[in-house]
């Protein structure tokens, strides 16, 4: 991508150019992939989850073993608020205490 708008999205590592550059020469920015735009909040957990996996979770021994169960069970908590963000969506007349834990699930899914 090949623009110079800063948006609130805009990578600030590439000035939303999508290129940075180096000592041997221009390369797609690491930190938006080369788009230009930061991807959303859900992908730049699962990018922060890959990382920590890789850096975390190699070997045997049992401080990596907790890191992938805690890595796992973190997965499957969003996967699960994810879904009853869902179900409150489908339902336009969902019960307002499914409305409320909708909104609970959206708070806890929210890196802000
Ligand atoms: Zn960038």
């Amino acid at each position: 991508m090949a623009t110079n708008d800063i948006g609130p999205r805009s990578c600030h590592s590439c000035r939303g150019t999508g290129e940075i550059g180096t000592d041997t020469g221009v390369m797609a920015c690491p930190d938006c992939g080369g788009e230009g735009v930061l991807p959303s909040s859900e992908t730049l957990l699962e990018w922060r989850l890959r990382d920590i996996e890789r850096l975390r979770c190699e070997g045997p021994d049992s401080l990596a073993a907790d890191v992938r169960f805690l890595v796992a069970e973190l997965r499957k908590a969003r996967r699960a608020l994810n879904e009853v963000l869902a179900l409150a969506h489908d339902d336009p007349d969902a019960p307002e205490a499914l409305r409320r834990v909708a909104r609970i699930a959206s708070r806890a899914l929210s890196n802000k």
